[in-house]
């Protein structure tokens, strides 16, 4: 069964020459979900060869600009070119407001259905999507603002030992999180920065590099993607070399990187 990660953007808060903001395309056998969505995110859609109209599930881990300002541009883009299939969005309350407001403002209007599905809750492990595919699960993350992390589990029918993949940002790497990615096959995290700037990174509520890896060992998972770079690393082998003398089997991540989740 297919089951892999593109990464449409890598980066941090802000955009750079080499590093787009955070966001990937999630494939399960054909099931593909767009999690989160920057500014320009449709652009990267189509550099890295995802179809845009092959996109119905979105899912929004936070409100911070680097995360959903795309969201209304991606929503035209897919009108202009005539989309007439219902897109489903799920994020946190206020997302649909704020979705509509830009849109509205722009005159815009949309000639399929948009379906928000808005989630505002403190703890636990939340079925969010059933797909004959996969399932996903959101959980709250260590942020400065509400945010979610998102856990996607593969249907697999009559045999043990379905694979998953969670992807956690923005977010400190605190032991809170382990029942949320424990024994997850793939996880992609939150690694704006090195040790150097663990002090930074505790005050704005972001991971870096060898607390993402001290958490990967702990919780069991299979691989590690490092990814929200902070646009301060034009050469990020620091962050790939701290977090691997930790937790050998890690990845950084790179714009347009596909990477598979590992067969069990
Ligand atoms: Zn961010
Ligand atoms: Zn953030």
């Amino acid at each position: 069964m297919n089951f892999y990660t593109t990464v449409m953007g890598s980066g941090a808060a802000t955009p750079t020459m080499s590093r787009h903001c955070c966001s990937q395309v999630v494939n399960v056998e054909g099931c593909k979900l767009l999690i989160d969505c920057g500014e320009g995110t449709q652009r990267q859609v189509r550099q890295y060869h995802q179809k845009l109209q092959s996109l119905a599930i979105i899912l929004i881990s936070h409100m911070h600009g680097d995360h959903f300002f795309g969201l209304p541009g991606l929503l035209s883009t897919m009108h202009l070119c005539g989309r007439t299939a219902p897109v489903d969005i799920y994020g946190p309350a206020g997302i649909r407001d704020a979705v509509m407001a830009i849109l509205s403002a722009s005159g815009h209007n949309i000639d399929y259905e948009l379906n928000f599905h808005e989630f505002d809750f403190t703890e636990g492990r939340h079925l969010i999507v059933d797909h004959k595919r996969c399932t996903v699960e959101a959980f709250p993350l260590i942020h400065s603002v509400p945010t979610y992390g998102f856990r996607i589990t593969e249907k697999k029918f009559g045999r043990k030992g379905p694979r998953s993949m969670a992807y956690c940002c923005d977010t400190l790497c605190d032991d809170s999180l382990l029942p949320f990615i424990d024994q997850v096959t793939l996880l992609t995290i939150d690694s704006t920065f090195d040790d150097k700037f663990a002090q930074v990174a505790a005050e704005n509520l972001h991971g870096t590099a060898t607390a993402a890896a001290t958490l990967a060992a702990k919780a069991g998972v299979r691989q590690l993607l490092l990814t929200h770079i902070s646009a301060r690393y034009r050469e990020p082998q620091i962050l790939l070399d701290q977090a691997q003398a930790i937790f050998p089997n890690t990845l950084l991540a790179e714009d347009g990187l596909l990477v598979q989740v590992p067969k069990l």
